[in-house]
């Protein structure tokens, strides 16, 4: 087992993984950019250093800054967290050429399934549903046409090396297929330096449903069951939730091994999501797989009792699995809400600044995964997201009557956030009875 692990990520993420390594009896070597100096949670680090000014591209992004505090703080790996560098191949083989194991999977298979349409060839080579949509990349306009016609409108184009719900746009028709096919892969070469776009059928109203897999290097892979994500805005997750409500348990085991199969025949290690629209009918499509940890990994952990950082430091130390797939339960209801420091009556703006006042909820079934408390300043050079708060009870709606009390009892001044608008979902018919999509947060407050 490693002694030393460096987390090359900030906030919250940064502090679960330290958590997990002071429980597990390692050393962590914490790095912060100028924007984080005063970031309470350092201290919990065994060591910490400055890795640059606060600006992404110069600090948490930079390899060249991540890699010589790595060998400073002499590590023998490195935790990417979620974001930042953590789906970035080149980063994962660099760490290995230098020797430090990198806690995610091996740099082929990520560079494989980050490709969106060479991870379409693979769910279909492990016969994994994929959304109908075009033979690869579009290379003529006549082809995109073809394509439309052959699986019908709506269509949806997305950036083969698209993330965080950039570079997709939806076409009703020919003439604004042709003229988002161009806008698209101009969009996709600005945002991704990769201008290959692609064609999917667009599914009305669909459900989002992820599957949860770990898997080790000695040819184990198991799933944690599946996550259900449909409330999203603007292709964002806001509210995460196991299990996925209202899905057949035959439908649920499906997806479920689906995900087993693909990251098998992608060569894959260490954990993982596979990620799935489900349509109206049930019917399953893969869409994407995270090749890391994800925001939403707490509802999973507390669903099966398995802690996902500790699992994902194992695996990278070469350990085996010593889960078995028939002992993996998925108990009760958990569901995860995201808190970010936005302003939703000004579009969701971000909101940084100091937080003057902070009430936390607690109490039987409450969880709160943040680095955030009261004086904390949140600065404006990074994501939005301060804090995750968890419930897990015996039922749905057991949980749901937890989320409620626990969000009227947190109290936060002088931020903004998104509290408000994660009270009207826990209080609105819909969300209890499961008749959303990823549309309904749309469809309902913001039109
Ligand atoms: P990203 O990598 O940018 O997160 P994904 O492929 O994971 O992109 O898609 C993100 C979200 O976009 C999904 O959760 C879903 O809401 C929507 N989406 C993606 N593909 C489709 C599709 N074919 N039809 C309808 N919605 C889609």
């Amino acid at each position: 087992m490693f002694q030393r692990i460096l987390v090359a990520n900030r906030g919250e993420i940064a502090l679960r993984i330290i958590r997990a390594c002071r429980e597990m009896g390692i050393e962590t070597v914490a790095v912060y950019s100028e924007g984080d100096r005063d970031a309470h949670y350092l201290s919990l680090a065994n060591e910490a250093y400055c890795i640059g000014p606060a600006s992404a591209s110069d600090s948490y992004l930079n390899i060249k800054q991540i890699i010589s505090a790595a060998e400073v703080g002499n590590v023998q790996a490195i935790h990417p967290g979620y974001g930042f560098l953590s789906e970035n191949a080149h980063f994962a083989e660099v760490c290995r050429d230098c020797k430090i194991a990198f806690i995610g999977p091996p740099h082929e298979a990520m560079a494989k399934l980050g490709d969106k349409v060479t991870a379409r060839e693979i769910a279909e080579s492990a016969n994994v549903h994929t959304v109908p949509g075009s033979d690869g990349l579009l290379t003529t306009e006549q082809e995109a046409l073809e394509t439309a016609e052959r699986i019908g409108y709506p269509v949806l184009i997305k950036a083969t090396a698209g993330g965080g719900g950039k570079g997709m746009r939806v076409a009703r028709n020919d003439i604004s297929l042709k003229a988002g096919v161009k806008q698209a892969a101009q969009e996709a070469e600005k945002a991704f330096k990769n201008a290959g776009v692609y064609l999917e059928k667009y599914i009305e109203r669909p459900r989002h449903v992820e599957v949860q897999i770990l898997a080790d290097q000695h040819g184990n892979a198991v799933h944690l069951w599946e996550r259900d994500c449909s409330l999203q805005r603007k292709h964002q997750k806001l509210v995460e939730e196991s299990p996925a409500p209202n899905l057949p348990l035959a439908v649920r085991q499906d997806i479920c091994k689906s995900a087993v199969r693909l990251v098998q025949t992608a060569g894959y290690y260490n954990a993982g999501t596979v990620e799935f629209l489900v349509d109206q009918d049930n019917q399953y499509y893969f869409i994407e797989v995270n090749a890391r940890i994800q925001v939403e990994h707490p509802v999973t952990e507390q669903v099966t009792g398995i802690d996902l950082i500790k699992q994902q430091i194992r695996v990278a130390a070469g350990e085996e699995l010593s889960l078995r797939q028939r002992d993996i339960e998925c108990n009760g209801s958990a569901i995860e809400v995201r808190i970010n420091a936005e302003d939703p009556d000004n579009d969701f703006r971000g909101s940084p600044g100091r937080i003057t006042k902070l009430r936390l909820p607690g109490g039987p079934g409450v969880r709160f995964d943040s680095h955030v408390h009261e004086g904390y300043f949140v600065p404006p050079y990074y994501d939005s997201m301060i804090g995750k708060l968890i419930v897990h009870r015996e039922s749905r709606a057991e949980s749901i009557a937890c989320m409620r009390r626990a969000l009227d009892e947190f109290e936060i001044e002088g931020i903004k956030t998104t509290i408000p608008l994660l009270r009207k979902i826990f209080n609105h018919s819909a969300f209890s009875d499961f008749q959303v999509d990823t549309t309904f947060i749309e469809r309902t407050w913001m039109s």
